[in-house]
């Protein structure tokens, strides 16, 4: 296990929501000054400058809606309560439509060394449909200046499998999204949550969601697509160009390695205990304006769930588990309890065991749900 370990900062700030997001974000921009004194309290209380830190990554919300001034003072006030690595991973996700050439001018400076784009997809009907901020064109000015400022280590969002999408049109997204030639690509299926104006559209009947057999079908085609491009499947909804440039921000949770997460809502697992923070903006700040913790719910992992989520996590990677890993973490072979159900996964041709290390091939990805769920059927 590493003895690194990575911060997670939330800016939970939109100027409006997207149709399909239930992330927990605000569109009072003018709460952001407060809420950067609060985030600094809380680091002030959970300093630690022996525990060195490789990864930072401010997600949200939107980030890019921080000037660049202030993405130096969340960084320079973590840098003086922890010991950050030199070489720290340092990834800001970014909104096009939010930022122009000089922004990523000025971040050069900041340390931030990774940028997560936005994109969602080149298609205006889609972003419209997605309720987006931008166009494709944004989008591709966006990347355009990132790349022009000297950012190498770029990483894009898409979004596949909005109703009627063809395969055609994604083929396209994906076709326009490796011309900009990125060293990373994440591509979510899209999922219609409870509570999101989607949810509402498709209880009406205004809209009917892509069915499994679309989903699934996109989801082969991407990989294979990416992985003609030159992009590593190394996790289920991520591609990287070789493995250096690989998510070592992500890749932490899916190693599950203890992580920091700071601001609202912002969760943290220290390998036993994980805990989150006030989900509202504004308990968030009142508790840190008192000199408290604003702790919203905190829980012992149980071995049950340990197991759960550590066969959950490491089935969407390419390496898979390990079955070493699992005797040390779990004191009884994988065979043992999951033997069965290994050797009928490995019978239908849906996985491979190699190495000692049990991983889906693409076909067994697409059915990870089901197996996940027979699998934990035989832990709980
Ligand atoms: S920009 Fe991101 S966090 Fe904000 S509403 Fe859209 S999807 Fe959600």
């Amino acid at each position: 296990m590493c003895d690194h370990q990575s911060i997670y900062i939330h800016i939970p700030f939109c100027i409006r929501k997207c149709a399909y997001c239930d992330f927990y974000s605000k569109t009072c921009l003018c709460l952001i000054p407060d809420y950067l004194k609060a985030f600094e309290k809380e680091m002030d209380l959970r300093q630690s400058p022996d525990t060195a830190i490789d990864t930072i990554y401010l997600g949200g919300g939107t980030p890019s809606l921080l000037d660049v001034e202030q993405v130096g003072q969340i960084l320079q006030i973590t840098r003086d309560r922890f010991r950050v690595s030199q070489n720290a991973e340092i990834t800001l996700e970014i909104n096009p439509g939010t930022v122009g050439s000089s922004y990523f001018s000025g971040l050069k400076g900041t340390g931030v060394n990774r940028l997560s784009i936005g994109v969602q997809s080149f298609n205006d009907d889609k972003l419209k449909f997605l309720n987006r901020i931008h166009n494709a064109d944004e989008a591709v000015k966006t990347l355009d200046h990132a790349q022009g400022a000297g950012f190498e280590n770029i990483s894009l969002d898409l979004i596949y499998g909005v109703p009627g999408e063809t395969r055609a049109s994604w083929i396209r997204d994906l076709k326009k999204a490796t011309e900009r030639m990125p060293s990373h690509i994440s591509a979510y299926m899209l999922t219609i949550e409870p509570g999101t104006p989607l949810f509402e559209q498709m209880k009406q009947g205004i809209i009917i969601p892509s069915d499994q057999e679309t989903m699934s079908l996109l989801f082969v085609m991407t990989s294979r697509y990416l992985n003609r491009a030159g992009f590593e499947h190394y996790e289920i909804s991520n591609f990287s160009k070789g493995r250096i440039n690989r998510s070592r921000h992500n890749s932490r949770y899916w190693e599950l390695t203890p992580y920091l997460g700071f601001g609202a809502a912002a969760h943290s697992y220290d390998g036993a205990v994980r805990f989150s923070n006030h989900r509202s903006i504004e308990r968030y700040m009142t508790d840190l304006s008192s000199g408290k913790q604003p702790l919203e719910e905190q829980e012992t992992l149980t071995l049950e769930q340990k197991m759960t989520e550590f066969i959950m996590l490491r089935l969407r990677t390419l390496e898979g588990l390990d079955m070493d890993e699992f005797q040390k973490r779990f004191r009884f072979p994988f065979q043992d309890r999951f033997g069965k159900i290994l050797s009928r996964i490995l019978a239908e041709d849906l996985g491979m065991m190699e190495a000692g290390r049990f991983a889906l091939n693409l076909e067994g990805k697409t059915y990870l749900n089901n197996i996940v769920e027979t699998l934990v059927a035989g832990i709980l």
